[in-house]
């Protein structure tokens, strides 16, 4: 896959996919990774509401997959990829508020480099590479409410309320993922930075276990887990996931 630059919009009423060329958005006739092709029309990225930048069928998360992380909340690394899954409707686009449901007094932010896929894929075999089924990368805020997650004992509720998955702005694709840096930002100041080189499973090894669990589908979201540093949110503040190659996922936290 080649380097480029891929958007979900809402342009006089209508969603669509696009391709980002600079400043524009070429439009094109489905997602990218079911065979959209430009249809000739273009927008001005001014004029134009990014949303999401797909509509996963499912988000499968990681838990601990940063050592230090792991060891902040007083965890051991797991010894297989710990998952869980956020559910489609806690996903939010660039810019759209995070709810602060009345349940939680700690909401914290997550920023985590996220995988879209781009080819149907389940109970890969030991000689298909699992980056074949990759189409490219985003940004996602793995929303918690971290008081629930732990009264709870599990994570369903906890990570699963609407407006708890920011994603975006764009996929990008064509990236090394081999040095990718992902940082968060809270009213402008950093309180997360990790690099990809200190995740404890790597993405091919993330893709092959969770096909040998549920198949994934095109447009599928996988987030790689998150740095140390994670931290509670405010309304009023605003959060930002920022992974060079990608962009910055800005959303306000409302109450
Ligand atoms: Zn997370």
């Amino acid at each position: 896959m080649s380097v480029g630059k891929y958007v979900r919009f809402e342009a006089r009423g209508a969603a669509a996919y696009g391709r980002l060329e600079g400043e524009r958005v070429e439009v094109l006739s489905s997602a990218p990774w079911a065979g959209g092709r430009p249809t000739g029309a273009t927008h001005g990225l001014g004029e134009v509401r990014l949303l999401a930048p797909c509509q996963p069928t499912k988000i499968v998360c990681l838990g601990r997959n940063y050592r230090e992380h792991a060891a902040e909340l007083g965890n051991e690394p797991p010894r297989d990829p710990l998952l869980f899954l956020k559910p489609p409707s806690a996903v939010i686009g660039p810019e759209a508020p995070i709810v602060y449901p009345p349940a939680s007094r700690r909401v914290d932010y997550e920023g985590e480099l996220a995988l879209v896929i781009g080819k149907r894929c389940g109970r890969l075999k030991p000689e298909e590479n699992p980056l074949d089924y990759l189409f490219g990368f985003t940004c996602l805020n793995d929303i918690t409410a971290r008081d629930l997650q732990k009264a709870d004992g599990q994570f369903t509720r906890a990570k699963g309320f609407d407006t708890f998955c920011p994603l975006g702005p764009v996929i990008a694709t064509g990236l090394d993922a081999g040095g990718l840096v992902v940082e968060t930002y809270v009213n402008g100041a950093r309180r997360q930075r990790g690099a990809t080189t200190e995740m404890i499973f790597p993405l091919d090894a993330i893709i092959r276990f969770i096909s040998s669990v549920m198949t994934l589908e095109p447009g599928d979201v996988i987030s790689t887990g998150t740095p140390a540093g994670v931290g509670p949110l405010q309304p009023g503040d605003v959060v930002e996931v920022v992974i060079e190659g990608i962009g910055r996922l800005r959303n306000p936290v409302a109450a």
